[in-house]
Formats: structure tokens, sequence, C-alpha cells
């Protein structure tokens, strides 16, 4: 059986070689959906959000990448929501966790590794999961478990329990008002006396995110910090 698959393996490599799920150019190995130029170079670094922005209940926003819009990390992160590509995401979370373990200062690894951090990913409302099939926020979140080792809440802990209009073309504050009372964390004994990092694929406002943090501030008092794959 083994020889039949590596025979299938060999034969598809041949006619459809693996292309990058980002830019379309052929990779390497076929262990990775992103190539390794998307992977390292191609966006430019984000880090750390000034200081200045955060909310009380958030202790920092890290960023893999700047957002390029109308490029390729957009075309990626469109496909990531809306084309149900859980392994890409996974790889994408996988990439953002590393970056964040080696790319930060102690001062913010400090602060997550003190107390038994927890991964929120932002939930989606039930209804607009069953429409796309999965949140592609849990899958970034699992991959950013797999190189941080950090676990992640159980599914339903935390819950969208209104739906919300779409924000594009709002103001930060005509989105809030829109999220106000979107997140209720259902099992509050699972964040309390933990150290939260809620995980979501674009930083635009922090409308989402913040209100996610501001809720789960309510139940443990205690600042999350944010990751996210770009930041607009
Ligand atoms: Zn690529």
């Amino acid at each position: 059986m083994e020889i039949f698959k590596k025979i299938y393996k060999t034969y598809t490599e041949v006619v459809f070689p693996p292309t990058c799920v980002c830019c379309g150019s052929s990779t390497n190995s076929d262990e990775n959906s992103i190539c390794s130029l998307c992977r390292g170079k191609r966006f430019e670094s984000a880090g750390l959000a000034r200081k200045e922005i955060l909310p009380q209940s958030a202790a920092f926003i890290y960023t893999m990448w700047f957002f390029d819009k109308g490029g390729y990390l957009q075309d990626l992160l469109h496909k990531l929501k809306y084309h149900f590509m859980r392994g890409v995401g996974i790889e994408l979370g996988y990439l953002l966790g590393k970056d964040f373990l080696h790319q930060q200062s102690t001062e913010e690894l400090k602060y997550i590794d003190d107390l038994n951090p927890v991964i929120i990913p932002v939930p989606l409302h039930v209804k607009k999961r069953r429409k796309r099939g999965y949140n592609q926020a849990r899958a970034l979140a699992e991959g950013v478990s797999r190189s941080t080792g950090w676990t992640i809440i159980k599914k339903g802990a935390i819950k969208r329990v209104r739906k919300t209009k779409t924000q594009t073309g709002l103001t930060l504050e005509e989105r809030s008002k829109n999220l106000k009372g979107a997140f209720q964390v259902k099992e509050p004994k699972l964040v309390l006396n933990r150290k939260c990092v809620v995980v979501d694929d674009v930083f635009t406002t922090g409308a989402t995110t913040f209100e996610l943090a501001k809720t789960l501030y309510e139940v443990n008092e205690v600042s999350s910090g944010i990751l996210t794959v770009a930041r607009a």
C-alpha cells in the first residue's frame, strides 16, 4: 500500500506541483502550504502596537505582519475566512506563535508565562460559523498552541451571543457600539486566575478584540494579550 501511495504522491507532484497558497509560486516541500518567501521576507514585520492605544483590559497587541491592502496577504486572509482552509490557518497560527516567542521582549513573554495562559480565539456567532463551515480564528489558535504550548479554551466556553452588522466603513466608535455585549463568558472558571491570549486574523481598529478583552476582564480582572496575523 505504501508503495502505491508513494507513486501516487510522486505522480501528483509532477502533474500538479505543490504551490504556495499565498503567492502561487511552486514550493519545494509539500509540508507547507505557504512558501519560504511568504513566511519570511515577503511581508513587513509589525510587532508590538503602541501602548497608548491599549485599553485597561489589554496588556499588549502583537502582530506578525502589516496588512498589504490589495496584496497577497489580504487575498490569503480572505481565503482563510471564506474558503475553509483549516490547515493553512493552523500553519499561520504556528508562525504567529513562533514569531511572538522569538521576537518578543521578555516583558510581554513574562507577562503571559506568569499565569497558566489560555488561548481565546475570537468566537463567531453560531449562524455565521455554520455558514462558513468553521471559525478561522480557532484554526489560528490551534497553530499558536502548537508553537507555544499554551492551551486553547474549550469550544463554547466563550460565545458570541449577538449577531453584529458588518464592521466595514464604520468608525471605531460605531464599531465599539456595534459590538457592545457581543461576547459572553459561559464558563468563568476556565478564565479565572489565568492570563488570556486573544487570537484573531486581522487587527483593524481593535473594536472586536478590545470588546472580547473587556468581557474577559469583567470576569477575571486580568488584562489579556492580543495576537493577530495582520494589522491594518
Ligand atoms: Zn508564497
